[in-house]
């Protein structure tokens, strides 16, 4: 009698728990998939992000040393080479720089026409001395800024 109250017990607390620990389980195996999202796929996404940042930050540095930063200057028709507003030029070597660029290869200075006036300076020389406009050669991208009004508009001042 008393082995049959024992396994009344016995089974009555196996029936009481399983109510508690089959949907517990139940909702930790739904889980699962999210705790390998956070688990598994963020690190992975976190080591990529890293990765490709490295990549890009190193990228320029590495390649920057080993391309020629000139391009041959297109002849016009009078026989004499072309030299395109805004970019930095050597006029000896007919080659067109990167901007950025203020020395030729051999050291001399590099020559750059206004891209508003067209007035021919030194390419060290940011602003132009004829029409005010300011635009500062920065590799890999150019960004053209006219001297006034300052960056957020008179009204910022
Ligand atoms: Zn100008």
């Amino acid at each position: 009698m008393i082995i049959d109250q024992l396994n009344q017990i016995w089974t009555g607390i196996l029936e009481f728990t399983a109510r508690f620990v089959i949907p517990a389980w139940g909702e930790l195996i739904n889980l699962l998939p999210i705790l390998l999202l956070i688990g598994v796929v963020g690190p992975i996404l976190t080591i990529l992000a890293i990765a490709w940042l490295r990549y890009a930050i190193l990228k320029p540095r590495v390649t920057a040393g080993f391309v020629d930063p000139r391009r041959p200057a297109p002849i016009g028709d009078d026989g004499q080479p072309v030299f395109p507003v805004g970019e930095p030029y050597s006029l000896a070597e007919a080659m067109i720089y990167e901007p950025g660029a203020t020395r030729s290869v051999s050291g001399d200075e590099l020559l750059v026409s206004c891209p508003k006036c067209g007035l021919v300076r030194s390419a060290a020389v940011e602003t132009c001395g004829n029409c005010g406009l300011s635009f500062s050669l920065t590799p890999p991208t150019r960004v053209l800024r006219p001297a006034a009004p300052p960056p957020g508009g008179r009204a910022a001042v």
